[in-house]
């Protein structure tokens, strides 16, 4: 918990005006170590858009989000006026608190500086004071703070939303803001309840009080009138993230339906990210490191160790420096700083000393180092302080640093303990979650990634559940520690309750039940209660898959990541391979239909043995069939591959990233001239339709082809033009969009016209608002995650087309993606429309 030291309460200060008073309260936050000073150019930015005065006497300035880089720690300081600064807001201000928040710690601080505002008795009295302690004792939460005097709007019947506070940083100060701004728009009264405690929607300081953390659920009532809408448009600003620059978790591409509504409150530790795959476990953590530092334990030399230690130190200071001066001059001062703090690190006499001290006892000078700094990080690590604990991870950071100089380095599959685990890593390549063992993950939470990487596609494959774009400081926690993986909620709790782990456990059940509920039905086909026909196909990425396809219900593949035939190995498979594990997925359909994708390499699938320069804008370069075209030796072999396996069953080919009717004239010649070689059968060719280019020329293309597929991961990050691995954009980029849907309705029109039938096989597929979405904009084929097959069956039995497509309409007209989100649950609500 966040506490405030005498140094940090500055008393009978005296400044002419608030820019004034800022820069000094921006000073006293440098000098305590809180930011870099190019912040307080930044909180005066702040002061320019929006005013930080709080009320009673009290302002808050901090800087704009945008400069979170320069916070060097979570902390305030105090800066007293006792004459008063004009702050614009009628009353003079006497207590200034600058903020400096990398993550959420303040929010207690903020919380009880609320009890303060609502007394102005007792604000007068610690703008005044001389007492530096009579400040700490309020903000540290020694002394009870005032009872608010305003009066709470409780409606008792009012409808009710469940939200979350926006990640990372809660409902602080401007999220506060922008959702009084949308509530004072109604004449509902509205109240958020959070952990117990009710504030009103229309107060500042009645939100500010409930300290809600990043991720923590909050219940939204109105009643009146205008309730509905109120709400509708609440859970819309809190969609679009509440003025933060990142948004709430969205609900993940490909999802599986989210049985458990995120209404579980936790007594852990909250550590928000964006949820990846569905499904709630408990269990220790542990992070993934990609390879193994091994060192000897004795070596019979001192002076020999005594120099590698002394020389494994200078270089890795060299390395720290030069980092430091690329970055600076790559990315600025702030992303710099990070290098320049490890080099501080690396710096401490003692820790050098005690290495040496073990080494002229016989040991390695590898081993004495690690003893050294994993001794010092794990002390860091249990202090109660977050901010020291912080530290214990940028030694551990600096210390691994040291000790690749002294160790043998080998690349490996991180060894997992011999018992499940929740995986803790910066971010997975699609070849690590592909080596993944599910009996021995419990789950997965990555620093960064986003909901549609292909990392979360396969933990969604692999029905691990999976949280991503979680920050940095998940990286922080230490082996071992327990936590709950909630991939549903989108967080991780570290340390949980008993009561935490009580509630987990009752969700995992309510998920097993319902699970299995659809599992029964899994066979039934999707037809919905007016008598309409959806198609539902399973999405795979291994020859194994589709055996477990058909299992789980699915009614074919609608797509077959070939590319994945071609990751984690050295040379690219040959046709002998590939025909045989083509035949094998052909064979194991028993007669379903098979779309078998043409390789989709670049992007973010990298394949190393094939050479390809780096590019600058890897999804806008040479990926999908541009790099077919480039490797038409590649290309040849696979169609090959394909059409001799096509001898044994239904065989669709698709070529991928389509953007022109050349492109698509190009592929369809090298592979008939392929099939005339081999005189087999034609077969039906489709194209993934994932390029608004393809988009805008699809009457063209659907002249050409049996079929269309919709890849909206790659559509979304395309026409929302959001990468779809950014860690900030990511999140954002929401299948959706309205952009998207109409992109989808105007393939769908052009398809009609053709004659030809569209699927979808992109993450919106599985996702229970957009599976009814995409099936009421005449999409016929659903292909999903194996495990959500059942679900989004189940989910289409209960609703009727003509509502689909009423809605998908209406959604067509809707202004941004939570708005679609809200119409679809307002329009399902009874058909388990929770999405
Ligand atoms: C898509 O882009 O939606 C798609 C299904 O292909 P991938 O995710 O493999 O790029
Ligand atoms: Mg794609």
């Amino acid at each position: 918990m966040l506490q405030v030291s005498e140094s940090q309460v500055h008393l009978g200060l005296s400044a002419p005006d608030k820019t004034e008073a800022i820069r000094i309260a921006g000073r006293a936050m440098v000098d305590c170590g809180l930011i870099d000073p190019g912040y307080i150019d930044s909180m005066l930015g702040r002061e320019a858009v929006s005013g930080t005065y709080l009320g009673s006497g009290i302002a808050i300035p901090h800087g704009l989000p945008e400069a979170r880089d320069l916070v060097r720690r979570t902390g305030v300081v105090v800066v007293q006026f006792p004459q008063g600064v004009d702050w614009g807001g009628g009353e003079p201000a006497r207590l200034v608190v600058g903020i400096a928040a990398k993550s959420d710690e303040h929010i207690a601080v903020l919380q009880r500086l609320t009890g303060v505002l609502g007394d102005p008795t007792e604000a007068a009295r610690l703008g005044t004071t001389r007492d530096p302690r009579a400040i700490m004792a309020v903000l540290n939460g020694e002394a009870p703070a005032a009872p608010v005097s305003e009066p709470v709007a409780v409606p008792i019947d009012g409808d009710s939303i469940a939200v979350t506070a926006p990640s990372p940083h809660g409902l602080h100060a401007r999220p506060a803001t922008a959702l009084v701004e949308v509530a004072k728009r109604f004449r509902a009264e509205i109240a958020v309840r959070h952990d117990g405690t009710t504030a009103n929607a229309k107060s500042l300081i009645s939100l500010l009080r409930l300290g809600a953390s990043g991720g923590q659920p909050l219940t939204i009532t109105a009643s009146g009138e205008d309730a509905g809408a109120a709400l509708q448009a609440i859970r819309a600003a809190f969609g679009a993230g509440l003025d933060e620059p990142v948004t709430a978790a969205a609900p993940a591409e490909e999802a599986i339906p989210r049985a458990v509504p995120a209404d579980l409150d936790y007594d852990g530790r909250v550590i928000a990210g964006i949820s990846a795959s569905p499904g709630i476990s408990t269990g220790p953590v542990w992070k993934f490191q990609r390879e193994e530092l091994t060192v000897a334990e004795a070596a019979p030399d001192p002076e020999a160790q005594h120099r590698r230690l002394d020389q494994a130190l200078a270089a890795a200071a060299a390395d720290l420096r030069n980092l430091h001066e690329a970055f600076w001059k790559k990315a600025g001062a702030a992303k710099a700083a990070i290098f320049k703090a490890h080099q501080e690190l690396l710096d401490d006499p003692e820790m050098v000393a005690e290495a040496h001290a073990l080494i002229d006892r016989g040991k390695s000078a590898g081993w004495a180092w690690r003893a050294v700094y994993e001794e010092r990080a794990g002390t860091l690590a249990q202090l109660a302080d977050p901010l020291l604990a912080g530290r214990a991870a940028d030694l551990s950071d600096v210390g691994r640093r040291v000790l690749r100089l002294l160790a043998v380095v080998t690349e490996t599959m991180a060894a997992l303990p011999d018992h499940p685990v929740i995986l803790l890593a910066e971010d997975l390549e699609p070849s690590d979650t592909a080596k993944l063992d599910p009996a021995k993950v419990l789950g997965l939470c990555t620093a960064g990634g986003g909901a549609t990487s292909h990392t979360a596609i396969i933990a969604r494959s692999l029905d691990i559940p999976a949280v991503v774009a979680a920050g940095p400081s998940v990286l922080d926690l230490e082996n071992g520690r327990a936590a709950i993986l909630d991939g549903d909620g989108g967080v991780l709790v570290a340390d949980p309750s008993e009561r935490d782990r009580g509630r987990a456990a009752e969700a995992r059940i309510k998920v097993g039940e319902r699970r299995e509920a659809e599992r029964l039905d899994r066979y039934k086909p999707a037809i919905t209660t007016d008598g309409r026909r959806v198609e539902v196909a399973a999405n795979i990425s291994d020859p194994a898959e589709a055996v477990q396809a058909v299992e789980a219900g699915g009614e074919g593949v609608g797509l077959m990541r070939t590319e994945f035939l071609f990751l984690q190995r050295d040379l690219p498979p040959d046709e002998e391979e590939q025909f045989a594990a083509y035949r094998t997925m052909v064979r194991a359909m028993n007669g379903l239909p098979i779309i078998l994708r043409t390789l989709d390499i670049g992007g973010d699938k990298n394949v190393p043995y094939l050479r390809m320069p780096a590019e600058g804008n890897p999804f806008l370069g040479v990926r999908g069939i541009r790099l077919c075209f480039e490797r038409e030796d590649l290309f040849r072999t696979q169609l090959r591959a394909m059409l001799r396996a096509s001898v044994e069953g239904p065989v669709r080919i698709m070529y991928p990233m389509i953007a022109t009717p050349a492109e698509l004239e190009r592929a369809k010649a090298i592979t008939e001239a392929v099939r005339r070689e081999l005189d087999v059968p034609r077969v039906e060719l489709g194209i993934m339709i994932e390029v608004p280019s393809a988009v805008m020329m699809a009457d063209r293309l659907a002249r050409e082809v049996s079929f269309f597929s919709i890849g909206t991961n790659d559509l979304t990050q395309y026409v929302l033009a959001m990468d779809r691995l950014h860690p900030v954009l990511a999140p954002q980029a929401d299948g959706l969009h309205p952009a998207v849907l109409r992109m989808v309705e105007r393939t769908v029109d052009a398809a009609r016209r053709a004659g030809i039938w569209v699927g979808a096989c992109g993450g919106v597929a599985g996702d229970p608002a957009g599976a009814v979405l995409l099936s009421g904009l005449g999409v016929t084929e659903l292909s999903v995650a194996i495990p959500a097959v059942p679900s989004v069956k189940a989910r289409l039995r209960a609703i009727a087309m003509a509502d689909a497509e009423r809605t998908a309409r209406e959604a067509l007209d809707c202004a941004d993606a939570a708005e679609v989100r809200a119409l679809v649950r307002q329009r399902f609500a009874d058909a388990g429309g929770v999405s």
